[in-house]
């Protein structure tokens, strides 16, 4: 993985009301706060609300 570890440490989740903390798992980034999941294209992180995976929970919803 690309990412650095201090890279890492500096992203948060571009949802305004959330800004959390975002962890790196299976070559996506979590939101640690509201669980959605940024893919990573070629070696940067696609941080763009619209584009994230939302949580199972709330794809159920729809
Ligand atoms: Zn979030």
């Amino acid at each position: 993985m690309a990412i650095r570890p201090e890279v890492l440490e500096l992203l948060v989740c571009p949802v305004p009301e959330c800004r959390a903390r975002l962890e790196l798992r299976d070559d996506r980034l979590v939101c640690t706060a509201c669980g959605r999941r940024y893919r990573i294209e070629q070696s940067w992180p696609v941080l763009i609300p619209e584009e994230a995976e939302l949580p199972e929970a709330a794809q159920n919803q729809s």
